[in-house]
């Protein structure tokens, strides 16, 4: 099974006039064998082989590009024209066309070539053109194969890569065990409580990273440049390279270490079930510190969870965010209102039941999410 992941990407000065010549002699090299094609069926009546290392010795500029980009143009125009004249009607398409600088995509294809073509992090490596800065919002997973990447440019400009893998086919016929379960809560100074009363957190080092920003951003406060309007001196300009680079560092690590947390649990269960939470209107109500919120990525760790666990055959129970998981006793059912109080850490019930808050919400949340997947199983 293919699977195409699309990354942002943002070339530097050399590495977008290294885009542009490789878009223009993909064109080039298409319009040349397109004619030469044409020309070749209107005299022999047959269609002729052409390769591009046929023209590199008349535009010599064409052996400056990606060669991989070229040979993919000889590919998906041979293809267009196997289409063409497909004697399946369903394939059939139009005659293969010109491409004019106006009304032609911007983009070529590449191969992965033992590790050419590569995803690290916040980097994206391809020939000719080495590593390009990029937003990898979606790590590939262990066993996945990269194939080939796509280099695009759209009408606004924007750069992006779609990088293709081949992953192993998901096991058709996985029954999820319903009792291989976890239930997750959300921690608000942490990432997650779980129903075996494991923490999930954050990095340590993350902290470390947070505190190596402040000092940095503090300095640079303090430099001639700071304020609105004024100059701003070389000494801010370096100092605010580096503010940049640690953010940078801290994203890194912060996606590694949910990518991390995430994969663990998707390989482990086969249903997680985890507080549903709009983490928009939580960090602007004040619920604890709103940064702390925003930044401990619990919507970030829920979609990759999603995605993982769905390539698995697994699921990924949302449980609805009113659902009052931490009222209710684990042990017995009975409501306790005084548990709004977030400050009360400890469920004590008539039932003898005495229980971590966050461990009983979880149990909660896990109970639920199944109650909810059995119903929708059933259905
Ligand atoms: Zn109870």
């Amino acid at each position: 099974m293919n699977k195409a992941i699309k990354y942002r990407v943002y070339p530097t000065t050399e590495q977008s006039i290294m885009f542009a010549k490789t878009f223009g002699c993909a064109r080039k090299i298409y319009n040349l064998m397109l004619a030469d094609k044409i020309a070749g069926y209107q005299t022999t009546g047959k269609i002729p082989m052409v390769t591009p290392a046929m023209y590199k010795q008349e535009y010599p500029y064409l052996k400056e590009v990606d060669s991989f980009a070229l040979c993919n143009v000889q590919l998906h125009l041979q293809a267009a024209f196997g289409n063409h004249f497909s004697k399946a009607r369903k394939k059939r398409t139009g005659f293969p066309r010109f491409k004019s600088l106006k009304n032609s995509r911007k983009s070529y294809t590449t191969n992965n070539s033992h590790g050419t073509v590569a995803v690290s992090d916040g980097a994206i490596r391809l020939p000719k053109i080495g590593w390009v800065k990029a937003v990898i919002h979606r790590q590939p997973e262990d066993g996945w194969l990269l194939k080939s990447a796509t280099v695009s440019q759209d009408p606004d400009g924007k750069y992006y890569v779609s990088v293709l893998f081949e992953i192993p086919d998901p096991v058709r016929d996985h029954v999820p065990d319903l009792s291989n379960a976890i239930g997750l809560d959300y921690a608000s100074d942490g990432l997650y409580i779980d129903s075996n009363g494991n923490k999930g957190t954050n990095h340590k080092y993350y902290r470390e990273s947070h505190e190596k920003l402040a000092k940095a951003q503090r300095r640079l406060s303090r430099m001639q440049g700071s304020r609105k309007g004024e100059k701003r001196s070389a000494n801010y300009e370096k100092q605010l390279r580096k503010v940049n680079r640690i953010h940078r560092h801290i994203a890194n690590q912060r996606l590694d270490h949910l990518h991390k947390l995430s994969t663990e649990i998707a390989n482990r269960y086969d249903v997680v079930c985890a507080e549903d939470l709009d983490m928009r209107s939580l960090a602007g109500r004040g619920f604890g510190n709103g940064r702390a919120t925003m930044d401990n990525g619990y919507g970030m760790f829920l979609g990759m969870l999603g995605y993982k666990l769905s390539d698995r055959g697994k699921y990924l129970v949302r449980v609805n965010k009113w659902f009052p998981s931490s009222q209710i006793c684990h042990r017995c059912g009975k409501m306790h209102p005084e548990m709004k109080d977030l400050k009360i850490r400890v469920m004590d019930c008539s039932c003898g039941h005495h229980i971590g808050r966050d461990q009983n919400a979880a149990l909660n949340i896990l109970r639920e999410g199944l109650r909810v997947l059995n119903e929708s199983l059933a259905a």
